[in-house]
C-alpha cells in the first residue's frame, strides 16, 4: 500500500471549475503512478475555505472515481495560504515509491518535487555509482533505474537460449522477441525476464563480461536506450550506466561521472562477490575490470566516457555517504 499526495487550484469558486480541476488532478495522479482505478483504496480531499460551491469528493465521483470511499473536508483559515486550493491524499494498493502530483498554482507549493529531476550517473564497474544512485534516489524519493541490469538481462537471455554472443545476427534475433520488463516492488528495481524475477541471476560474475560484450551491439543498445528514455520521460529518476549523460539523456542538467582507481574498484567488487559466496580471486577481478573498462570505453557505439558537462566524482577516498552528499550538494546548487 502507498499514499499519493496531490494538489491543484481553481481560478474561481464555481462547480464547473472544481469538476475540471479535480478530474485533471486525479487523472494525472493515476497516470503518473500507473494505477488502475481498482488500485485506489480511498481518496480524501481538503480545500481552502474560499471553496464552497461544490464538494471535491462529488467532482471525483462524477469523474469516475466513485468505486472507493471519497471524503472532503474544509481546511482551517491559515494566514498566507495559497487561495482556491484543493489538496488530495489517495491511498492505493500499489507498491513502490509514490509520485506526488502538484498542478497549476499548487506546483509552487512543492518546487522540489514539481520540477522533474533527471539525474545521470555514469562510470566504470565498481566506481560506487550504483550505491550512490540507489541512495540518492531513496533520499530524493524518486525512481532509480540501474541500466546495467537491463544489459545483464539481455546477456542472460542469450545464455539461456544458447546464443553465440559473438554473432550479432544471432543476438539481434534474441532482441526481437526478448520479454524484458523493469518493475518496482517495495522501492526496489525488479528485473523480469520471461515473467521471472532474474534480479539475482544477472549478478552472477560470468554475466558481467557477457553483458559488456552484448551491450556493444547496436541492436541491443537501441532497444535498451528506447526503454530508458521512455522511463525518464514520464518521471523523475536517477539513472546509472555508461552512456546516460552522453547518449541516453544528453539534455539533462544533472550529470555525474563517478570513478575510482582500478585497485579500489576491484577491491570493492571482490568484497561484494565474496560476501555473496562467489569463489573469485582479486587478481582475476582486476583483470576482468581492466578488460571491461577497455571494451566499454573503446566500443564504437556510445562508449563509456565522461560527458563534457558532467561533474567528476572520484570516490577512491570517499565513503558512500560522502559521495551521495557531494552529488546532492551539486544538484541543489542548480535547482
Ligand atoms: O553496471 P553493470 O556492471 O551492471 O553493467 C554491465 C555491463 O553493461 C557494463 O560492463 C557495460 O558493458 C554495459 N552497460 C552499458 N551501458 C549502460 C549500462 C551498462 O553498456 N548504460
Amino acid at each position: 500500500m502507498n499514499a499519493v499526495r496531490g494538489a491543484t487550484t481553481v481560478r474561481e469558486d464555481a462547480p464547473d471549475e472544481i469538476r475540471e480541476a479535480v478530474a485533471e488532478l486525479l487523472g494525472e495522479m493515476v497516470k503518473r503512478n500507473r494505477l488502475a482505478n481498482s488500485d485506489i483504496i480511498c481518496i480524501t480531499f481538503s480545500s481552502t475555505q474560499d471553496i464552497r460551491s461544490f464538494y471535491p469528493a462529488k467532482a471525483a465521483r462524477e469523474a469516475g472515481f466513485g468505486g472507493c470511499p471519497l471524503f472532503s473536508a474544509l481546511e482551517p483559515p491559515i494566514d498566507g495560504a495559497l487561495p482556491l486550493c484543493i489538496r488530495v491524499l489517495m491511498l492505493t494498493k500499489a507498491e513502490g515509491v509514490p509520485v506526488p502530483v502538484y498542478l497549476r498554482d499548487a506546483a509552487n507549493l512543492r518546487r522540489d518535487i514539481t520540477q522533474k529531476l533527471v539525474i545521470a550517473l555514469d562510470g566504470p564497474a565498481g566506481s560506487g555509482k550504483s550505491t550512490a544512485a540507489k541512495n540518492l534516489a531513496k533520499d530524493l524519493n524518486i525512481l532509480y533505474l540501474d541500466t546495467g541490469a537491463m544489459y545483464r538481462a539481455c546477456a542472460l537471455e542469450c545464455l539461456n537460449r544458447g546464443t553465440d554472443i559473438s554473432d550479432e545476427s544471432a543476438v539481434r534475433a534474441v532482441m526481437e522477441d526478448i520479454d524484458l520488463r523493469i518493475e518496482y516492488s517495495g522501492g526496489r528495481q525488479v528485473t523480469m525476464l520471461n515473467g521471472r524475477d532474474v534480479s539475482e541471476d544477472i549478478r552472477r560474475p560470468e554475466i558481467s563480461g557477457m553483458a559488456s560484450k552484448v551491450s556493444a551491439f547496436g541492436c541491443v543498445r537501441r532497444k535498451m536506450v528506447e526503454m530508458q528514455r521512455r522511463i525518464a520521460a514520464t518521471m523523475s529518476c536517477v539513472m546509472d550506466g555508461r552512456d546516460i549523460g552522453t547518449n541516453v539523456l544528453p539534455n539533462t542538467e544533472h550529470k555525474f561521472y563517478v570513478t575510482a582507481s582500478v585497485e579500489v574498484r576491484a577491491k570493492r567488487r571482490y568484497e561484494e562477490d565474496r560476501a555473496k559466496g562467489y569463489d573469485v580471486s582479486y587478481e582475476n577481478i582486476v583483470k576482468e575490470i581492466r578488460e571491461r573498462d577497455k571494451r566499454d570505453s573503446e566500443r564504437e557505439i556510445a562508449p563509456l566516457r565522461c560527458a563534457e558537462d558532467a561533474v567528476v566524482v572520484d570516490t577512491s577516498d570517499m565513503t558512500p555517504e560522502e559521495a551521495v552528499a557531494f552529488i546532492k550538494n551539486k544538484i541543489q546548487e542548480k535547482v
